[in-house]
């Protein structure tokens, strides 16, 4: 699967999630980094039903309720926006506090605002606007 891949509508990069999540195994953080509506919520509706979590049209934007959770047949997911989230200690107590108690697969959007100190593996994809409906996803 390419490292690095440019899609150009909704559905190509949901269609990419699912792919995606099937390199994904608890326990995980997927940090998902990228200007608004790059398409960080799109990208997880694709990785959350291809982990057999939700279906696609279940997975909204966390951004109000700040985490979603989902059971996939073998572990939790959880959905989380932290563009509201000042730090890594409002994370931990805006109801992410049993987050890292068992293993899951963790997707989170704007994970580029303030460091997150776990010990689970990490993979990081970065969403860019490449004009009309083309983005570039990136795994890094
Ligand atoms: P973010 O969570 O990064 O703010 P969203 O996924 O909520 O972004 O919104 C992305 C918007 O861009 C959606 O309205 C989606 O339909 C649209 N879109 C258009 N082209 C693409 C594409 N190639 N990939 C993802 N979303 C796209
Ligand atoms: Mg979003």
């Amino acid at each position: 699967m390419p490292e690095e891949i440019t899609t150009h509508s909704a559905e190509e990069t949901i269609r990419w999630g699912r792919e995606f999540a099937k390199r994904l195994k608890a326990p995980v953080l997927v940090l998902l980094a990228g200007d608004l509506g790059t398409g960080k919520t799109t990208l997880t509706k694709g990785i959350v039903s291809g982990l057999g979590a939700a279906k696609e049209d279940e997975v909204t934007s966390p951004t109000f309720t700040l985490v979603h959770v989902y059971a996939s047949p073998s572990s939790k997911v959880y959905h989380a926006d932290l563009y509201r989230i000042e730090s890594f200690h409002d994370f931990e107590t805006l109801g992410m506090e049993d987050l890292f108690a068992t293993p899951s697969i963790a997707i989170l959007e704007w994970s580029e605002r303030f460091p997150l100190e776990s010990p689970w593996p990490q993979v990081r994809v970065r969403l860019e606007h490449l004009g009309g409906d083309a983005r570039r996803i990136s795994v890094l």
